[in-house]
């Protein structure tokens, strides 16, 4: 496509993105605007897909929804700038209190002339009053030097202050990137960052690896029969309930919409069996009460699938041997616990 073309085209796609926007009643904000144009061009089929999906369920586009979409698909370039920003100011405070610290090197220099100069006028003062004279003017020249360094005293504290606090900005940016905004557990992202990490601890050190996928059973039904607020509920019990099931070396995550992922470092198969019934127990024995009214609502149960990492393997197939072991958790009338012993004998 030539150049003009692709002006064209790219005009076409925004004209149709704001119209869209217009039509439908969405604040005109540049982040939904990002969203979409990217809906409108269909290059990126996922966002059009997920969009489509989300709307059919929630049934209307507001400012939760699309902080969600953002996250999820902007959400590191976002972090990106974020990162940015704070580090570029970090850099300008940094050099604003080296260049302060140089002045008043310079400042200290220019005392010490005068004091030298002050000594040979006191040599050959021609009189008693010609020296009280050069004393006060030593007296206002040292007042005027300590208050230079209070100055700066008080300059370089502030400026640490503020590094302290970029510091505190940026590592709030970097734990945000790796959180899910709803559960508060670790994203998809950080998911696979881990059980890469523990893939190659377990080679390293011969230790055992477990991976549990779970998904919440006819959670379509909960949502159409209680709200997609309520479910959103659920999704944070859930986590919770996974999160008070496990030990600290686990990493339990949000793999996707209603699923989630644990992790299980130097855990044996059986173990992570345990671990997993566990869960599925305490996730049926729950009981989610509506806030505004106090009323009980439907509970929900889980299916989850246990597997164990081979050493080596693609780290794909060890997540594709849990998905198939939940797959047939659900099968067999779900609101229960598949390991991988049991995919060889399935039919
Ligand atoms: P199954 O037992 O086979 O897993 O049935 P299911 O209904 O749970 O599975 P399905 O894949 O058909 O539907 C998943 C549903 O999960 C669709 C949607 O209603 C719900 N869901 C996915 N993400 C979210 C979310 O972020 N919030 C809420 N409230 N619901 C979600
Ligand atoms: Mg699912
Ligand atoms: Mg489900």
């Amino acid at each position: 496509m030539s150049p003009p073309d692709r002006v064209s085209l790219v005009q076409a796609h925004a004209d149709a993105a704001m119209a869209h926007m217009r039509d439908n009643g969405i604040a005109a904000t540049p982040q939904n605007f990002m969203l979409w144009y990217h809906y409108c061009s269909g290059e990126h089929a996922e966002i059009k897909r997920t969009i489509d999906a989300l709307l059919a369920i929630k049934g209307m586009f507001d400012d939760e929804l699309s902080e969600d979409l953002f996250e999820t698909f902007f959400g590191n370039a976002k972090q990106q700038r974020a990162t940015q920003d704070a580090s570029y100011r970090m850099l300008q405070t940094l050099s604003e209190a080296l260049n302060e610290v140089s002045l008043a090197g310079e400042g200290a220099r220019r005392y010490g002339d005068a004091l030298h100069s002050f000594s040979g006028g006191v040599k050959d003062a021609p009189s008693p009053a010609a020296i009280t004279d050069l004393l006060h003017n030593i007296v206002a020249e040292t007042r005027a030097m300590a208050e230079r360094n209070s100055l700066l005293e008080r300059h370089l504290a502030h400026s640490s202050e503020q590094i302290r606090d970029l510091q505190t900005t940026l590592e709030e940016v970097r734990r945000e990137a790796l959180t899910d905004s709803l559960t508060g557990i670790a994203n998809r992202r950080e998911f696979e960052r881990k059980l890469k990490a523990s893939a190659a601890e377990a080679i390293a050190a011969h230790q055992d690896l477990c991976l549990i996928i779970a998904d919440i059973d006819h959670f379509k039904v909960f949502n159409d029969a209680w709200g997609h607020q309520l479910g959103d509920q659920v999704l944070r019990l859930v986590a919770r309930t996974i999160t008070a099931g496990i030990k600290g070396q686990d990493t339990a995550a949000r793999f996707g919409g209603e699923e989630f992922a644990i992790i299980l470092p130097r855990t044996r198969l059986n173990d992570a069996t345990l671990v997993a019934l566990h869960i599925r127990d305490d996730v049926a024995a729950g009981q989610l009460i509506r806030r505004s009214t106090g009323e009980a609502v439907g509970r929900v149960a889980l299916s989850l699938g246990v597997a164990r990492y081979r050493p080596g393997e693609p780290l794909a197939e060890f997540v594709a041997r849990a998905d198939a072991a939940l797959y047939l958790a659900k099968e067999r009338g779900r609101n229960q616990v598949v390991a991988e012993g049991a995919l060889q004998q399935a039919p």
